[in-house]
């Protein structure tokens, strides 16, 4: 059974011990030692790592009674090694689980809002709260728990057993059974947790929450404490900056600014699509007085290149508008699209045209005896095109 040294010395980062056990798990070497500092993931707060015996530690998992280090290199059972865990990660651990405690502790204090989940993410860390709650109660649970941050207040261990625990008002009913490790927040929060935190309250620095959303009928706050605030602070100060420059206003007025931009950006599209409609309309008009007459009636076979098929549509539509004609537009690219169009008082069926295409080269399509529009034919569009045409040009002189 391991001495697990992170229960009583949750400062302690260089430890001395003894190899206990050496082997796989899950395809990977490990030990467990006769004591660890390291922490292995549990209570939402993740795995210690660091170096032991000259090797990495890449993970460390609860095994019960033991402590699983996950190794780099495989260590001798037996050896006596030197650990040390990685203390930038793990006194950010510390930040984020002591401050969840505080902020969860304001919760249920000013609004009886009982935590109902933590987890600890790389950047972000994540409380769900019973019930749904306001901006403005957030804003006066991140005071709140700053306060306490600020007032330096000590943060003890204690140890009880299940009977002194029911005497004691615990933020929440612990779940194990035996002695209980209690996290004393000095005159603001008692619970009972396995997890390691910081000694006095002023290590955590600043406590922000960035963002809410509904939860299961509660609320899924978003914080980050410490080192992540002030990261947290550079970034947006980040992005500020650089919006501020792109768009030449002061930091305040950027909401405003992004929604003119968003303003305008629809009225360019509407007048984009206008012009497009419109620069259709007028190709389509002017394919068909270019064309061949067949039988006294305009023929437009073509592979156009750059038009998507609903433009080739409207060309379409203007081109047998503006002329007697029979007209098959084409993509240039494979799978080749096509659209088939005829004037009302023509004598060919677009969608017997169409159907006729599909047929011979593949991909589907549909539509009336004016206009069918079809894709997925698998040829090249100067085929499909010479196909159109010889089609069509034996419809009309039958
Ligand atoms: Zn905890």
């Amino acid at each position: 059974m391991t001495h697990r040294l992170y229960y009583t010395e949750p400062s302690c980062c260089r430890f001395d011990a003894i190899v206990t056990r050496a082997f796989d798990h899950e395809g990977r070497p490990a030990v467990t030692l006769d004591r660890t500092a390291f922490y292995p993931s549990s209570g939402g707060q993740p795995f210690d790592t660091g170096r032991l015996g000259g090797t990495d530690v890449v993970e460390t998992v609860d095994g019960g009674d033991d402590v699983i280090h996950v190794l780099a290199m495989p260590l001798e059972s037996g050896a006596a090694v030197t650990g040390e865990i990685d203390w930038t990660r793990r006194f950010d651990h510390m930040q984020q689980h002591t401050g969840q405690h505080i902020l969860s502790g304001a919760f249920e204090t000013l609004f009886e809002n009982l935590t109902v989940g933590f987890h600890m993410g790389g950047e972000v860390s994540t409380i769900d709260l019973a019930r749904e709650t306001s901006p403005a109660e957030i804003e006066r649970a991140v005071d709140e728990s700053n306060r306490i941050v600020w007032e330096d207040r000590p943060v003890a261990i204690r140890f009880v057993s299940k009977a002194e625990a029911a005497r004691l008002s615990l933020r929440k009913e612990p779940a194990r059974e035996g002695t209980l490790r209690l996290i004393d927040i000095s005159g603001f929060d008692l619970c009972a947790c396995g997890g390691t935190h910081v000694d006095r309250t002023g290590a955590i620095g600043l406590i922000a929450v960035q963002s809410v959303e509904k939860m299961r009928g509660g609320s899924r706050l978003a914080f980050v404490c410490g080192s992540r605030a002030l990261r947290a602070l550079r970034t947006y100060r980040d992005v500020v900056a650089g919006s501020v420059r792109a768009l030449s206003v002061l930091p305040t007025e950027l909401p405003a600014a992004i929604e003119r931009l968003q303003e305008e950006s629809k009225e360019l599209r509407k007048q984009v699509k206008g012009l497009q409609e419109r620069l259709a309309e007028d190709k389509g008009a002017r394919l068909a007085a270019a064309a061949p007459e067949v039988e006294g009636i305009r023929v437009v076979v073509e592979a156009l290149d750059g038009w998507d098929v609903a433009e080739l549509k409207a060309m379409a539509a203007a081109a047998i508008v503006s002329s007697r004609a029979c007209v098959v537009l084409i993509t240039s690219s494979q799978p080749v699209s096509l659209v088939v169009a005829c004037s009302p008082d023509v004598p060919v069926d677009a969608n017997v045209v169409l159907q006729q295409l599909t047929h011979r080269f593949g991909g589907r399509g549909g539509g009336k005896p004016g206009l069918a529009q079809g894709g997925g034919l698998a040829a090249p569009a100067r085929e499909v095109a010479s196909a159109a045409w010889t089609l069509i040009e034996s419809t009309l002189s039958l």
